[in-house]
């Protein structure tokens, strides 16, 4: 029996709180700390653990964070840098302004937490040129920048005092029968015993359950992190541009970009076939091995694929998907020895400079990457990888969405009132964006969903009726599963399997329309009979495997009919590439396949919405870009209308 009620589900506890936070990534625990300092304490959040997720879990060469520009005389402004995020198109002013703006506080935030990102004698926060970023505005403390930001902030909760509820796996958002106010969520714990259910009924949900790392099979966010999209879009939440993600060079084995020094020391790209026969297979691409080794050194820096670099660097990522989808080879990095025709004298001015500034002279690529980034060669030691000893595998990897959940400039959902999507599930990023912005963004919407909360939303409703109904309706739901004994064990793998191999067939960086079509299709019909599996006698644990694949599956619904739409309306850019006949040919090279269907420069001022119909059935739209907000205020009135309360009105 729950507190709060008459419902009978089996080891259910029920439980109000004014404002529940869904996931313990780098958004969800600053969220946390930032509405408990602004007086929210009845305050908890619930995650799968608070080793989980990709912020604690990943990193990269030199992890970046992306922050307004605060060293030397270089100057900036909230407006420069709003224009720089929002430079790549598809992406509202407003929202670019505000994470402009706010860049600084939560910088000196995780700063004043004592997350060691480095500045100078005199104080001052040295930076460094990121991707799509014309300033030095990128910092970063290593290669686990988002791993110090979620110790320190941990540390925080734990010293403040929040509840955190780990081992939860939320299964369901519930919101009242029209669907425009979130009134909680279920949960399942993640253990092995018998399924047990809570339900959390809640004035406030901020839902921080970041990007869809379970989406696809070649991925290199954490093989732990599977996201939670899905539960939003079930909701009805509001999705903006889904289609955009990003795709990179990473090691399989570990999961690691391999951006930056791994490249810029020349490795060979060995393609081994299943009869185990090697061959370096990018030779058959290029005029010269010289050609050949500057586009290996530029994909360096010109991480992660993007269709704006096709021809040029990013063609290599292309030859890696030929030679590891369409031929089914596996492709590795050797670091060990250089081949004989490698000749520094012939490679391209900045190639060699490079190199000699780096006093990179190595023999061998190892002897580069010692010289250049010794600390690049102990993380794969670290984990069980020596790159002295063996190749490196590696593939095109699914790594970031740029696309989420749609909210307002306070981060709060467009249509589900009381509902926050921060950090990568919020899709507030255009076609491309600088890198280092995505942690940056779930700082910023942490702060200001949590300053939204405590200004507008600090009260309670009477919600019980509704909670009721909403938590009766999905018990209904599952009732039924749960006393139909599932048909084989770990039936879930196989799906989650299909599920990931057919998005990264048909949904990942090279996209042609008759295949998204056909995945489209057969996804749907995954996901009805995922709402019809059975669920009894399973352990908790994979129930919530079980249902976890159900929100994927929806999730990729919704993913692919935004990918359709861009290869019937979009084409070729970000993060993708749709081949269409007829278009243009992609590389002598290649066969008559490699064709890009050419982008309509016009989408890009625009943005992609998504959400699903009353049939639940996805629906994409289109909206103009909110311009960038030309203030030019008043300190009197600004102050007065903030006073007033008058500036949270704003949307
Ligand atoms: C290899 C790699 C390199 C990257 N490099 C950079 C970079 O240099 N700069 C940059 O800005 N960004 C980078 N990113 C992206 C950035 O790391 C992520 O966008 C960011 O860490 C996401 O933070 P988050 O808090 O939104 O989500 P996460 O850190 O993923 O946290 C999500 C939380 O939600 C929990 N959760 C998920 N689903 C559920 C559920 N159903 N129920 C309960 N809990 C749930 C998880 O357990 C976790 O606690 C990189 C990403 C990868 C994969």
């Amino acid at each position: 029996m729950s507190k709060s009620g008459d419902l009978c589900l089996p080891g259910m506890v029920t439980r109000k709180v004014h404002t529940l936070v869904i996931g313990s990534g780098a958004a969800g625990l600053a969220a946390a700390v930032r509405l408990q300092a602004l007086g929210i304490s009845d305050l908890v959040v619930y995650s799968e653990g608070l080793r989980m997720g990709t912020s604690i879990n990943t990193g990269s060469d030199k992890q970046t964070y992306y922050k307004l520009g605060m060293y030397g005389d270089e100057p900036d402004s909230p407006l420069a840098m709003a224009r720089d995020l929002a430079a790549g198109g598809a992406m509202h002013g407003d929202i670019a302004l505000v994470e402009a703006a706010l860049s600084q506080q939560t910088f000196a935030g995780l700063v004043n937490l004592g997350v060691p990102f480095p500045h100078d004698a005199f104080g001052q926060y040295i930076g460094y040129k990121t991707d799509h970023d014309p300033k030095r505005r990128a910092t970063s403390c290593g290669p686990y920048t988002s791993r110090e930001m979620c110790l320190a902030l941990t540390a925080e909760l734990q010293r403040r005092k929040i509840e955190v509820q780990e081992r939860q796996l939320a299964i369901k958002v519930l919101t009242d029968a029209a669907r425009e106010r979130c009134l909680g969520a279920v949960f399942l714990s993640l253990q092995d015993g018998e399924p047990q259910f809570s339900a959390v009924q809640a004035e406030n949900v901020v839902f921080a359950v970041g990007g869809p790392g379970g989406l696809y099979a070649t991925s290199v966010y954490p093989a732990v992190h599977c996201g939670g999209i899905g539960l939003g879009l079930e909701a009805g939440a509001l999705a903006a541009n889904l289609a955009e993600s990003q795709f990179g060079l990473a090691s399989v084995k570990f999961r690691w970009n391999v951006s930056g020094s791994y490249m810029q020391v020349l490795p060979r790209f060995i393609s081994r076939n299943e009869q185990g026969e090697e061959r370096e297979f990018l030779r058959e691409y290029f005029d010269s091995p010289a050609a050949m080794y500057d586009a290996i050194f530029l994909k360096g820096y010109q991480w992660p694929f993007a269709a704006g670099n096709v021809p040029g660097s990013s063609l290599v990522d292309i030859f890696v998907y030929i030679e590891t989808v369409e031929r089914g080879n596996r492709v590795f990095l050797d670091y060990r020895q250089d081949p004989p025709d490698l000749q520094f004298t012939k490679l391209a001015a900045e190639t060699r400079e490079y190199l000699e500034k780096s006093r990179a002279w190595g023999t061998s690529p190892l002897q580069r990457l010692q010289a250049l980034n010794a600390p690049a060669i102990e993380l794969y030691r670290t984990h069980g990888i020596d790159l002295s000893k063996e190749s490196l595998e590696i593939a095109v990897c699914a790594q970031h969405n740029n696309g989420g959940l749609a909210g307002n400039i306070w981060w709060e959902s467009r249509n589900l009132r009381h509902f926050f999507p921060i950090g990568e599930v919020n899709g507030s990023h255009g076609v491309t964006r600088p890198g280092g912005s995505a942690l940056n963004a779930g700082q910023v919407g942490a702060y200001r969903a949590a300053e939204y909360i405590a200004r507008k939303y600090q009260g309670s409703s009477d919600t019980e009726a509704e909670f009721q109904q909403a938590l009766a309706n999905c018990w209904q739901d599952w009732q039924e599963r749960l006393t139909v004994t599932a048909p084989a064990d770990k039936a879930w793998r196989v799906e989650r399997q299909a599920l990931q191999q057919r998005m990264s067939r048909a949904g990942a960086f090279v996209r042609v329309w008759e295949q998204v079509r056909t995945a489209l299709d057969e996804t749907v019909r995954q996901y009805e009979q995922s709402l019809r599996t059975p669920l009894g006698g399973m352990s908790g644990r994979e129930v919530a495997e079980t249902l976890r694949n159900q929100q994927l599956c929806l999730a990729a619904v919704f993913y692919l009919q935004c990918i359709l739409v861009q290869t019937e309306q979009v084409g070729s850019r970000g993060g993708a590439l749709v081949l269409s006949g007829g278009g243009e040919r992609l590389h002598p090279a290649l066969s008559e396949k490699w064709c890009i269907m050419p982008e309509d420069p016009s989408c890009r001022k625009r943005v992609m919405l998504c959400a699903a119909d009353a049939a639940g059935q996805p629906q994409v739209s289109w909206e103009d870009c909110r311009p960038l907000p030309q203030t030019d205020g008043w300190f009197e009135t600004v102050w007065s209308e903030f006073r007033q309360g008058a500036v949270f009105d704003q949307f």
